[in-house]
């Protein structure tokens, strides 16, 4: 029987809230028997001394593959014997895959947001704001940029990160970037097509917690997308919904680098409705 390997470390930060069932596992799980592979996604808490005994152990059990998240992103790369394009510039693997007698790191979270991205718009020549430069603005942001957009702002609250992100993709994405400071609410610039939330705010518990956006510069036609799985009806989702935008909710972000693990773990190209409907069980949406 394959395996699949989920180092689950500080699963709050991604979910809001402490979780007994794991939703990735449930979602995974649930792609697997529909598909009627044999197989497990398990979740197995790794202490950041044991990371290499960790992915030692995935590989003498002959594991297909793993996702790993906080604190293990960085971490796992000196364990690895190679990277994806996109992990490499990140500088971050959210996903590991058996390629032969090799494991390869590679970073799912930004290509699952652009799949999801792409059922809407093609990102060729368009411009971009994104909320955040954390782990998911970072990985978001080269995605997109290498998907194709021409401009990408990044606003946030604190200048020393929002300026790592702005090196990053200006330098070694060279896509042309720009930075600005979120002290006030944005107003989103005319000639703009799509507005990314890749902060953790509207997050569970604090699902009032307010994105300071002036939403009447939110135009219908554009893109709007939250990062925020939990609760996917995010106060910015209602907003941009009702400003008559094309939405994408947390939850696609989160199904489709789900998909893309199965793809590159199996070779099958799972069923995206099966996953989604097991997410929406799990978070009661
Ligand atoms: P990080 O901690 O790395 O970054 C958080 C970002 O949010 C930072 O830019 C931080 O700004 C900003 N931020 C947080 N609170 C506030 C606030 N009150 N006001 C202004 N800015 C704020 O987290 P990640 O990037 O790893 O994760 C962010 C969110 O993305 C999480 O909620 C997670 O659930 C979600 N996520 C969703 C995925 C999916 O598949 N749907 C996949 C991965 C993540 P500053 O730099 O100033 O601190």
């Amino acid at each position: 029987m394959s395996k699949v390997l989920n180092f689950k470390q500080e699963l709050t930060a991604c979910f809001g809230q402490p979780v007994s069932e794991n939703p990735t596992q449930v979602m995974m799980e649930a792609a697997y028997r529909h598909h009627g592979l044999d197989w497990r996604y398990l979740t197995i808490e790794v202490a950041p001394n044991d990371l290499a005994a960790g992915v030692a152990g995935a590989r003498a059990m002959g594991f297909r593959g793993f996702n790993c998240t906080i604190p293990h992103k960085v971490a796992v790369i000196a364990h690895l014997d190679g990277l994806g394009e996109s992990a490499s510039l990140m500088g971050a693997v959210n996903c590991v895959v058996r390629r032969g007698e090799k494991l390869i790191g590679e970073n799912t979270d930004g290509k699952g947001f652009v799949k999801s991205l792409k059922e809407l718009v093609d990102p060729t020549g368009k411009r971009a704001v994104i909320f955040g430069a954390g782990g998911a603005a970072r990985a978001i942001g080269v995605e997109v940029a290498l998907a194709g957009a021409t401009e990408i702002t990044i606003v946030n609250r604190s200048p020393s990160r929002g300026k790592e992100l702005v090196a990053l993709l200006t330098d070694k994405v060279r896509v042309k970037t720009n930075l600005v400071a979120w002290d006030q609410d944005y107003v989103v610039p005319e000639g703009v097509d799509i507005v990314i939330n890749a902060t953790s705010i509207g997050l569970f518990p604090d699902v009032d917690a307010r994105l300071a956006l002036d939403v009447n510069s939110l135009r219908s036609g554009m893109v709007v997308a939250d990062v925020i799985p939990n609760p996917p009806k995010t106060r910015l989702v209602r907003d941009a919904t009702a400003r008559g935008c094309k939405v994408i909710d947390g939850l696609g972000m989160l199904v489709n680098q789900g998909i893309i693990g199965v793809h590159y773990w199996s070779g099958i190209e799972p069923d995206a409705a099966v996953m989604r409907k097991a997410l929406e069980d799990v978070f009661g949406a």
